[in-house]
């Protein structure tokens, strides 16, 4: 059986750059750091941040002495009251995330009716609306668009696709008479998507690896099985059963970008078993 690996499958730089932060301030700080909120989506990495001393809370109180901002980041409000009470931030929020808060500060400084694009409940999203200001409205697609202003200004969750940002685009410009965009959709997630499309394509069966509760692992999966190719979503090599790959030639891999590599590799490892 011959196993096909998407390129830029698993960590991407965001979520690298603040798993490796998480480490090194848990050694610092003699294990004593809290992050508010799980630091990524996937249940195996969190585990062992906790072994480390690196634990999740929902709640930031006087017995939290180092927070961890995640890649997500947080809001403004949270922020500013952060700085006042006697705890060591660090902000290992990814600085595309921050780059979209900027613009839509900025939209908001400059008057725009601001729209996100993006699900109102995600984390990130939340950061980006306080920054943008409680007006600045959310919208998943075009049909949740309220009546527009003559000048309306558009910032994007990172991770939404490029598509969505297209049909929401060709639907603002049939009435705002200016429209000023900062696509800040990220690379990384739309080329994972990309190349992952591509092998769901030339391959028998597609396995996707990543956190049951992770927004892009499950867009991985949805769009394999949109493509019409036979997808398992997993988060370890655990989960994998002989009985998937019968007969089968060729198996696709992908991972979402909270997947570690050590993850990745136990399942090729075992899948190589399979093969064999
Ligand atoms: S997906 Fe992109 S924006 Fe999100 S954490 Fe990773 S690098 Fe940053």
């Amino acid at each position: 059986m011959e196993i096909r690996i998407v390129k830029s499958a698993g960590f991407c730089f965001g979520v690298k750059r603040a798993v490796d932060m998480a480490f090194k301030a848990a050694e610092e700080n003699k294990g004593q750091v809290c992050t508010y909120g799980p630091i990524i989506h996937n249940p195996q990495v969190v585990e062992k941040l906790k072994a480390a001393g690196v634990a999740p809370v929902d709640e930031i109180d006087s017995n939290v002495k180092n927070i961890l901002i995640r890649t997500h980041g947080i809001s403004y409000e949270l922020h500013e009251d952060l700085k006042t009470k006697n705890i060591n931030i660090i902000d290992a929020t990814c600085p595309f995330v921050k780059k979209a808060q900027q613009y839509a500060k900025l939209l908001k400084q400059e008057g725009y009716q601001i729209i996100i694009l993006g699900d109102e409940k995600h984390p990130e999203v939340v950061g980006i609306r306080s920054y943008a200001g409680q007006e600045a409205i959310v919208v998943k697609d075009p049909q949740q668009l309220p009546r527009l202003k003559t000048r309306v200004g558009v910032v994007v969750q990172t991770t939404q696709p490029v598509e969505a940002l297209q049909r929401l685009l060709s639907e603002i410009i049939k009435t705002a008479r200016e429209l000023k965009v900062y696509n800040t959709i990220c690379n990384s997630t739309a080329n994972r998507l990309k190349e992952t499309e591509a092998l769901a394509k030339e391959v028998d069966v597609m396995l996707v690896i990543g956190g049951r509760n992770s927004a892009n692992t499950n867009q991985l999966a949805r769009r394999c099985e949109a493509i019409g190719v036979k997808t398992y979503h997993i988060e370890s090599a655990e989960e994998l059963a002989p009985e998937w790959f019968r007969g089968v030639k060729v198996v696709g891999v992908t991972a979402g970008a909270s997947t570690p590599d050590w993850i990745i590799k136990e399942v090729i490892e075992k899948l190589k078993g399979f093969g064999s």
